[in-house]
């Protein structure tokens, strides 16, 4: 079959070297004067307008780049299969297939009678396309095909001898023409502005091309489910969101929705709102929203980003929560909900908190205090449909909550997904969400506090030991303060300690103890079921977070082998292996295909997963019989399938899957051969069943039971995957036994608790030039500021051809825009420019992306709302090492008013602070030496650490001993 494919591409090649005039034919394919039918279709725009959705410009370039994105996604591969492969054959299966695939009655008749058109016209103009004549003919008949049009566009475009990537770039370009002529026609743009907006999306269009290009029709699917709504459902849908509400008992009601339309509805909660807004709501992709030009793409600082995020991607509310002006976005997620996400604008001179504990907790407590705060919430599912209350900032149930400064900084607040009592959210999709937005808007650092915890769990402690890093680390957060002092350099050296444990020592260590025999069982039976070798913990881990999502399948497995009879067979079959080298006998299951796949969570569908196996068996098949034996390597064997598949997670997905699987009649095997490659294998199995006797009388010669079959204590391994990573948590990083060493690292990972993201400056490829401008430090220190000046300078753009003056303003503009005290500023100089003069040009003297200085006066010292951090001037020194506030429970000494950890000072927790308290510093040279003198760490110290100390207590522990000798 490939074979065929390639025999094909090769074929069309040489037609059209030969013969260029087909060229001719090409060009008047995309002509727009070929009646094809284009014309009259406008994708479901004209609903759009109707319903208001879409009114002008603006919401018209949305529309199209959501059509283009979806036509990219649905359509490309049927275009992309035909134009490979122009038969009458593969024209009939494509045409089934996408008449399967269309979800909604509107799009169907759009695409056949499109198609149709197309046909017809194409048959009597390219009458040197022969056999294009004849393929409608025979296909004329009722019912025989529907003549969808991106399977016909493609077999044309497959006989004109068009390459496979310009015919996909053709479609696209036609759907993305056709779309804005019918605006034109709507008189939505006029002819000049819809050609400009042509260009313009043009890029975009080049991207969806990229992106959806050259698929397997197998991987088509509906990315803007929005579309497919308003071009499906928009009679019923629009007259819920956006009609006026008809009166009760009034005449003219709508009629009943069909009864899959009513349940869809059903579950979209925000309708409501909508309707009783009784105004045009912006609706995007959940999933979609916020990537580049999904619909904007500011090039700004975030201080502009965000307005104009705003003003295009957000419709103001009708009311304020406590005085503060709200934007609400509409995202919709398939086809199931609706998700208001909102940006609450909070002016710092009016706030009650005008100060930033985040800020402070992260250690930019010194960062001047920015004039506006940016809140991004989703709140609970169970609020979507009331407006937001007065104490919305102080919830923690939120979704979403995030908060960025206008300068650029922020926090990540609260996620929370499905775990989090969400029932339509998953976590990983609102992180994703709150990453792109933060992306787009050009935000400068988001720091966390991971806090989160799953089964009690500490996850900044489990997913550092399993993954190197928190569950934030997957979107690019990484360390950034400890509290109690621990710094970067302790938090790495305690990942390493911890995770580099071995697990044959760890079971020595237990030898001695009760939990020895479990945690000797648990080890051996993920062991067992690991493909690779699980040597330390971190292996260990890691592979149990892969298969916890599987944990129900390990509970079938259980069950089955525990009782060996009809069950076994449905589920899985094991078949026994002799190796002639190896007097060792080892149990290898095998299991169904299909049976591994019902308990996998992917997000595939069973039946892509099934494809995906029989495409890989055959060219398995294909290769045996060519080559007689051996197996095919990892790489040839996905080469091979990436003829038939053009989606290569999905490949890559089912090829990790495939180990002695049975599919059909065939077990693929996978192992190193002697080139120390991974390699596939292939065998028949003539029978199952028979083989499966065959293991049943090995299994009573050899008795060997199972660690899964052992009767151990609670919890009995690999029943609950989740029980069992609690048991090795709590018992190999809480409490491990005798070990200071591992304690401290426990507990220093404990103590990290901030994390955050940098994103660094890229200079844009635009005719713009960007520098970062500062503040002189020596202004503040006039006022005894010291140097704690903003920690990088605010991002000023001028044109290419801009003068030192216009500079001047610029800098002027964003600190005076950005910072409290800076209200007034007024730029006099810049430091980096020597002698230039005001009028001079920039341009050759600065280089873009350049750091300036600028003096000037105005600054507003007498304010309170100097720094993030607050007004008071604690002073912070814990004999951990903590100089700053880390957000951590303190308490001042009443001598010396140094604050300092209560659990430094062995204030338990749960204990009262006490009225009186007197840090030990004050009590060595007031009288005796306290009992909990700092001498108790002396123990840990030169076990953890070699040089440094892990809590930085050398200077302190000096000091100490120098005080009490
Ligand atoms: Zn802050
Ligand atoms: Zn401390
Ligand atoms: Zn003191």
């Amino acid at each position: 079959m490939e074979q065929d494919l390639v025999e094909t591409e090769k074929r069309r090649k040489r037609e059209i070297n030969i013969d260029p005039s087909l060229q001719w034919s090409q060009w008047q394919l995309l002509d727009s004067i070929l009646p094809t039918g284009g014309f009259a279709h406008s994708f479901g725009l004209e609903a759009a307008i109707q319903a208001r959705l879409v009114s002008g410009p603006d919401d018209l370039q949305t529309f199209v780049i959501h059509l283009l994105e979806n036509t990219g996604s649905l359509l490309l591969p049927f275009v992309y299969s035909a134009t490979m492969n122009p038969t009458l054959d593969n024209w009939q299966k494509l045409d089934r297939i996408l008449d399967a695939t269309l979800s909604n009655e509107v799009g169907r008749k759009a695409s056949v009678s499109q198609g149709s058109s197309l046909m017809r016209v194409a048959a009597s103009v390219f009458t040197e396309l022969l056999s294009l004549k004849s393929m409608r003919d025979v296909c004329i008949g009722p019912g025989v095909v529907s003549f969808h049009h991106a399977p016909v566009f493609g077999i044309i475009c497959g006989l004109l001898g068009m390459d496979s990537g310009t015919s996909q770039r053709a479609y696209i370009f036609m759907t993305m023409r056709d779309v804005i002529s019918a605006a034109t026609r709507l008189n939505l743009v006029g002819p000049l502005g819809a050609a400009v907006l042509q260009h313009r999306v043009a890029s975009v269009a080049e991207s969806m091309v990229k992106k959806w290009m050259d698929r397997s029709v197998e991987d088509a699917c509906q990315t803007a489910p929005l579309l497919d709504t308003i071009q499906g459902c928009h009679t019923y849908l629009f007259s819920r969101l956006w009609e006026v509400p008809k009166k009760e008992g009034g005449g003219g009601e709508t009629k009943d929705p069909p009864k899959a339309l009513l349940h869809s509805t059903m579950s979209i909660p925000i309708l409501e709102t909508c309707r009783k807004r009784k105004r045009r709501p912006k609706l995007f992709g959940l999933h979609s929203f916020a990537e580049p030009g999904c619909p904007i793409n500011p090039t700004g600082p975030f201080r502009d980003n965000i307005r104009i995020f705003l003003k295009q991607c957000a419709e103001p509310e009708d009311y304020c929560v406590k005085g503060m002006p709200l934007w609400c976005t509409l995202l919709v997620r398939d086809k199931s909900c609706v998700v208001p996400l909102y940006t609450i604008e909070e002016g710092v001179n009016h706030s009650l908190n005008p100060f930033c504990d985040h800020c402070r907790c992260t250690g930019w407590g010194n960062h001047l205090v920015s004039k506006r705060k940016y809140h991004v919430v989703i709140p609970n599912d169970r609020d979507w449909n009331k407006p937001l209350e007065d104490n919305v900032l102080n919830i923690h149930s939120h979704l979403l909550h995030g908060l960025i400064h206008c300068n650029g900084f922020g926090h990540l607040l609260c996620i929370n997904g499905i775990e989090g009592g969400s029932k339509y959210l998953y976590g990983r999709e609102i992180m994703d969400l709150w990453d792109r937005i933060c992306e787009i808007l050009k935000a400068r650092k988001i720091s966390v506090e991971d806090a989160s915890k799953k089964h009690g769990m500490d996850l900044r402690l489990l997913h550092g030991v399993a993954y190197g890093h928190t569950w934030f680390g997957r979107w690019g957060y990484k360390f950034c303060r400890g509290s109690y002092g621990v710094s970067e350099e302790n938090y790495d050296r305690a990942i390493e300690i911890l995770s580099s444990q071995k697990l044959d020592k760890i079971i020595q260590d237990f030898s001695d103890r009760e939990q020895s025999r479990q945690i000797k069982c648990m080890v051996q039976h993920y062991r067992d079921l690991s493909e690779s070798q699980l040597v330390t913990i971190r292996d260990l881990f890691k592979f149990m977070l892969t298969i916890k999502s599987r944990s129900t399948l390990q509970k079938k497995l259980v069950a089955a082998t525990a009782a060996p009879s009809a069950s076994v067979q449905k589920n899985s079959i094991r078949i026994s292996f002799h190796k002639k080298d190896n007097s060792k006998e080892k149990y290898l299951r095998c299991k169904r295909f299909t049976s591994v796949i019902a308990h996998m969570d992917s997000r595939w569908p069973a039946k892509r997963l099934e494809f995906a196996a029989e495409v890989i068996v055959d060219a398995l098949k294909q290769h045996k019989s060519e080559v007689g034996h051996g197996g095919m390597t990892r790489q040839d064997l996905r080469d091979a399938a990436r003829m038939h598949i053009g989606d290569t997670g999905l490949l890559d997905y089912v090829l990790k899957s495939m180990n002695n699987v049975i599919v059909g009649c065939h077990i693929v095997r996978r192992g190193i051969n002697s080139a120390r490659v991974l390699e596939y294998t292939i065998d028949d199995v003539d029978n199952p069943v028979k083989d499966l006797k065959l293991l049943e009388a090995t299994e009573e010669i050899h008795q060997k039971p199972l660690p899964d079959l052992l009767p151990a204590p609670t919890p009995v391994p690999g029943t609950d995957v989740y029980n069992d990573v609690v048991y090795l948590y709590n018992n190999t990083l809480l409490n491990y036994p005798e070990s200071e060493l591992l304690e401290l690292a426990t507990q220093a990972v404990l103590d990290s608790k901030h994390f955050v993201k940098d994103r660094p400056f890229r200079d844009e490829d635009d005719q713009l030039l960007r520098f970062f401008c500062q503040v002189m430090p020596g202004l503040f220190d006039a006022e005894n500021m010291a140097t704690e000046t903003s920690p990088a300078g605010e991002l000023v753009m001028v044109p290419l051809h801009a003068t030192v003056f216009d500079l001047k303003q610029a800098a002027e503009k964003a600190l005076r825009d950005t910072y409290c005290i800076m209200d007034k500023f007024v730029v006099t100089e810049v430091d980096n420019l020597g002698e230039m003069e005001d009028r001079d040009v920039l341009f050759g003297a600065l280089e873009s992306g350049a750091e300036i200085l600028v003096r000037g006066s105005g600054i507003d010292f007498d304010s309170n709302l100097k720094h993030e951090g607050g007004a008071d001037n604690w002073i912070v020194r814990c004999e951990c090492g903590a100089r700053d506030d880390d957000g951590e429970r303190m308490i001042a000494c009443d001598i010396c008013e140094v604050w300092q950890h209560t659990r430094c000072c062995s204030i338990e927790d749960s204990e009262a602070v006490p009225p009186l308290f007197v840090c030990p510093g004050c009590c060595t040279s007031f009288g005796p030496p306290m009992t909990n003198s700092p001498l108790e760490f002396q123990c840990s110290d030169d076990l953890l650490l070699d040089s440094a100390t892990m809590y930085g207590m050398d200077y302190e522990y000096d000091n100490c001993i120098g005080l009490l000798q």
